[in-house]
């Protein structure tokens, strides 16, 4: 029997996307403790070893083939592809964390208020691919300064008039004076790969997007368990969102109460659970949910 190739996942190393690649992974089976020094972890779980390098350089290794597949921010991605217009590489899953923004930003007071203010001016970021393609779809010129960190300082310290930077929860943003102007994209987490993978790497690469999906799809959803007036159970559907066919049995010892479980695609907040005890809903319990497999 010949022996099952290992698939080689490269991982960024430490940084926005690394907390959530491994929490993913090991939501997974993946048993995944990256020390200090360790570049390669090689785990029994899918015969699988994992790459630990620079968010910047993963493109780069699955294009090449130094590793089967990655994962990336979209926008690390996209970056890669614009500068290298030859590339095989393709998204294989979205994954639903590091989400985040690409967008130009100004000083509050600087007279650039809008995307057509920016011609003649210098624009300081780390993504210069991305926004060339931006400013030549809007048809503005102006001047890219590439930095590899502290882009927000850029207006401070008079070196730029705006910045182009990665935007979550718009902190760093504020505390430096800065206004939001345009998003030129929307980012999270990604798996790439190549296009010309072969069958067996295509196969591996489902199955394990089949494991993250499963915790992907689990981590918003609830299964829910209530007691509820028979005739008020169609309700259900317009408060418990995605709750398609609910599981419901009888109660002993009562005519018009059943119970009902239900699985909740959608996060259940404390408005739901209000709204559920508006139509009568009693004794709930809201469980999490591990992983859910189609
Ligand atoms: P925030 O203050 O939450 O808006 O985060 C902005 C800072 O974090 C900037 O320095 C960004 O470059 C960086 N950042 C935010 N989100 C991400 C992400 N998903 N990936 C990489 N860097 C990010």
């Amino acid at each position: 029997m010949t022996e099952q190739k290992r698939l080689r996942v490269a991982l960024q190393k430490s940084g926005k996307l690394s907390e959530g690649s491994l929490d993913l992974l090991n939501k997974c089976s993946f048993k995944l403790r990256p020390a200090k020094n360790h570049y390669l972890i090689q785990s029994k779980e899918m015969n699988t070893d994992f790459l630990m390098i620079r968010d910047d350089d993963i493109p780069g290794f699955v294009d090449s083939n130094a590793s089967d597949i990655g994962i990336v921010g979209e926008n690390g991605y996209i970056e890669y592809i614009l500068e290298n217009p030859e590339h095989d590489l393709e998204i294989m899953a979205k994954l639903k964390f590091a989400a985040c923004r690409l967008s130009i930003a100004a000083a509050h007071d600087s007279e650039i208020k809008t995307v057509a203010d920016l011609a003649g001016k210098t624009i300081a970021t780390s993504y210069p691919e991305t926004l060339r393609d931006f400013l030549k779809k809007h048809q503005v010129k102006a001047r890219i300064l590439v930095m590899h960190g502290s882009v927000e300082l850029a207006p401070k310290i008079a070196i730029a008039d705006a910045i182009c930077d990665l935007v979550s929860t718009g902190t760093t943003l504020k505390e430096n004076g800065l206004v939001e102007l345009e998003v030129i994209l929307e980012s999270e987490a990604v798996l790439i790969g190549r296009r010309s993978a072969s069958n067996e790497i295509r196969q591996r690469t489902a199955e394990l997007i089949y494991r993250l999906q499963s915790v992907i799809d689990a981590k918003d959803s609830k299964y829910i368990m209530l007691h509820i007036d028979k005739d008020n159970v169609s309700k259900l559907k317009e408060i418990l969102p995605g709750c398609e066919s609910p599981t419901v049995l009888h109660l002993h010892g009562s005519d018009n109460k059943v119970a009902v479980h239900v699985v909740s695609k959608e996060g259940v907040f404390w408005d739901t659970i209000a709204k559920l005890r508006s139509i009568g809903a009693s004794s709930i319990l809201v469980l999490p949910i591990e992983k859910m497999m189609e």
